[in-house]
């Protein structure tokens, strides 16, 4: 088990395949062997942040998603905790220790993704045991006496060396002021780092294998946790999609990592089975109640299975939050439309204080007065008795039908409705002027499409984002204007 605390960390890709298992010693000798160093450098073009300045204290037992549409950076941060992506800048720390230049064998770590690559050839007993038969257990070392013998960790020392080596070239070469900082700065912590391994003894460890006994068992419990005992004789082939997940779950469950990172794992399940997968995992954090870290682009995974949850977008976290507060308190547009399902309608419209209403006006013309004091807090600036243009959003379930008579509710037609059995979704279009839908999540009606059918919004959940920054201009709290 394993608090994480991510610090400025940059992702960019700067062209030059940053996962080859190339020595460092190998690739400095390819770049220094040219004689004019610096073309080499500049062929790095394709040049990409795919993550910017990611910050994040992760708690130990924490069951974290990272959600976002694709190529929002979720996997590069993964892979970068995981250890199988370099990190360009910042600083990671597992337990309070920097890693960025540990091995990812080292970062007592699993991680399961998307493709459950299984051996084929194995049953399933074999599949969970085989990394737990390869793996060498570090034993710490001991004296005649019993106590713990410490050395300075000459390994360690050679692969900061060689890690400074590469930071330091890059750094000269740098192709602008701002990627020099960060590979100056990266430079600092390695030498920081090598200063405390060559002055420090630590623990010396000698490597021993499982006894055979023990991987059973541990291959036992992993089965009976996940309800794959009966299969432990089955070879891949055999199984359902899920149970083959489940399979992957044990392979890493029985590493004891102290922190698991899941990668889109269930996306290859049909919608079904992902739902009860989904329940599956969830339980096994509970059991297991070690830290999680899981990627998805389905936001219906990250609210049903993260304590928290983090919005990415274009390589930058856009909220960090509990799934009801990032569904009730949306930092920015794109987090509210991209959390929830209906989508968010957003609408724009001009706001104006008057006396304690805001006066909204819509795009066909016409005026709905909320009750500031029913209304989120608003930032003050917009509430200056001026006009304001910005993007009111709204939930399709916090829309209601206007009582007859209310003259205060905003003329809409009914384009199609769709009877769900538990809620009816009605996609309505402003009257004179609106050209998007606005879905209402009602109760069943006797609405028909054409007919003119009057809204009114809870005020208590609407939102506001401004028209250019797209940021949220209300606070959590509920009155105060
Ligand atoms: P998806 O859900 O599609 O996997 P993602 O949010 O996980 O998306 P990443 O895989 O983290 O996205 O990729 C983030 C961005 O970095 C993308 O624009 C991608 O094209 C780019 N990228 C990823 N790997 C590399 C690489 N090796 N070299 C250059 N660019 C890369």
């Amino acid at each position: 088990m394993a608090g994480l605390s991510l610090k400025h960390i940059y992702k960019v890709y700067d062209g030059r395949n940053t996962n080859k298992k190339k020595s460092v010693r190998a690739l400095i000798k390819k770049v220094r062997g040219k004689s004019e160093p610096k073309p080499t450098v500049e062929k790095r073009s394709g040049k990409f942040v795919a993550v910017k300045d990611f910050n994040m204290e992760i708690e130990d037992g924490e069951f974290i998603v990272f959600v976002g549409p694709s190529g929002c950076g979720k996997s590069t941060t993964i892979r970068m905790i995981a250890g199988l992506e370099d990190i360009s800048g910042g600083e990671l720390y597992i337990d309070g220790v920097l890693v960025n230049d540990v091995a990812p064998k080292e970062r007592d770590i699993a991680m399961v993704f998307q493709n459950y690559a299984l051996y084929p050839h194995m049953t399933v007993h074999q599949n969970i045991a085989f990394a737990l038969k390869l793996r060498k257990l570090p034993v710490a070392k001991v004296d005649k006496e019993g106590k713990p013998v410490f050395a300075i960790d000459k390994k360690k020392i050679r692969e900061l060396k060689d890690k400074l080596e590469v930071v330091g070239y890059d750094a000269e070469y740098a192709e602008s002021e701002a990627d020099k900082e960060m590979l100056l700065q990266r430079r600092q912590s390695l030498e920081k780092e090598l200063d405390y391994y060559t002055q420090t003894p630590v623990q010396a460890y000698k490597y021993k294998k499982m006894p055979k006994s023990a991987i059973n068992e541990k291959v036992e419990w992993a089965a009976k946790i996940l309800g794959i005992e009966e299969l432990l004789d089955n070879k891949p082939a055999e199984m359902s999609g899920g149970q083959r997940q489940r399979v992957a779950l044990g392979r890493a469950m029985v590493r004891g990592p102290k922190v698991f990172l899941l990668d889109e794992p269930l996306s290859n399940l049909d919608a079904k089975l992902r739902a009860s997968m989904r329940q599956e995992i969830v339980k096994l954090h509970n059991e297991l109640k070690t830290t999680f870290i899981y990627v998805t682009h389905d936001q219906v995974e990250a609210m049903t299975m993260g304590t928290r949850i983090v919005v990415m977008k274009l390589g930058v976290v856009q909220q960090i939050d509990t799934p009801t507060n990032l569904y009730d308190f949306p930092d920015n547009k794109f987090v509210a439309g991209f959390i929830g399902t209906p989508q968010m309608n957003f609408m724009d419209v001009t706001i104006k204080k008057a006396a304690k209403k805001l006066a909204v006006t819509f795009a066909n013309g016409q005026t709905l007065k909320l009750d500031l004091a029913q209304l989120r807090k608003i930032d003050g600036k917009y509430l200056d008795g001026e006009e304001h243009e910005v993007a009111l959003g709204v939930r399709g379930e916090h829309i209601r039908i206007a009582e007859t008579g209310n003259a205060n509710s905003l003329k809409t037609t009914l384009s199609v409705k769709e009877v769900l059995g538990n809620t009816t979704q009605m996609f309505v279009k402003l009257t004179d002027g609106g050209q998007d839908y606005i879905v209402c999540v009602l109760d069943r009606n006797d609405y028909r499409s054409g007919d003119p059918v009057k809204i009114t919004f809870a005020e208590k959940n609407v939102h506001l984002f401004d028209k250019e920054s797209e940021i949220s201009i209300m606070d959590r709290e509920v009155g105060n204007n």
